[in-house]
């Protein structure tokens, strides 16, 4: 069994992939507590289902990108078994992680989004740095930026584990906290090769809508 926020279709906001039709899959949970959390609603509520009825409710929108979230996904044993049988069935799997929790058992074949979490978030000691010996190049590495520190901060630890050598990197500005216009203006000051993503979810609807 795996306890289940919501599943629903959207276009995915996020990542390299943004734009694309994507199905979420948002298990309930999450062992952080990032002051700029946007799905606090996933902490605790949530119904119990088995991985036949979630490949079910996935099959039913008829689109083969999926992506698993949370809260942390990787907080449920269920989620490997889950995603070993969408990649038997032929669907492009997406993990976002929030980075704490080892990737070691993650299939090869998902597309990971790991989260490292930056001092502004209050939970940057709980990264898993083994994580970075994990990644794929198909893998994406996301700094969620709250300020001019978090941004300088993400930049240092890009450089230092030359990150871009071994995956895509992603700046999020925190939504409505960080002008993007600043954090375009840094990035090309310093020829930054990271890509900047802006929770297109949020522009089409609203911060807070849920579902969409
Ligand atoms: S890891 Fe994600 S779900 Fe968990 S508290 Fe941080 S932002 Fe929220």
């Amino acid at each position: 069994m795996i306890k289940i926020n919501e599943i629903y279709l959207s276009v995915q906001g996020e990542s390299s992939h943004t734009g694309l039709p994507c199905v979420f899959v948002r298990l309930t949970g999450c062992n952080l507590r990032c002051v700029w959390c946007d799905t606090a609603y996933a902490f605790h509520e949530g119904k119990n289902m088995n991985i036949d009825d979630v490949l079910g409710e996935v099959k039913d929108f008829g689109v083969k990108l999926v992506e698993i979230t949370g809260g942390e996904p990787l907080m449920q044993d269920d989620v490997y078994p889950l995603m070993d049988r969408l990649i038997e069935k032929k669907y492009k799997v997406m993990l976002e992680t929030g980075g704490s929790l080892s990737l070691e058992k993650v299939p090869r074949d998902v597309v990971k989004i790991l989260d490292i979490k930056c001092p502004g978030s209050g939970e940057h000691e709980k990264n898993n740095l083994d994580n970075l010996k994990l990644l794929a190049p198909h893998d994406e590495v996301k700094f969620v930026i709250l300020n001019r520190e978090d941004y300088e901060w993400s930049r240092e630890f890009v450089m230092k584990y030359k990150i871009n050598e071994s995956a895509h990197i992603l700046f999020s500005p925190v939504f409505e906290k960080l002008d993007l216009k600043d954090m375009v203006k840094w990035v090309l000051e310093d020829r930054l090769p990271v890509r900047l993503q802006t929770q297109l979810h949020k522009v089409i609807w609203s911060k807070d809508a849920i579902g969409v």
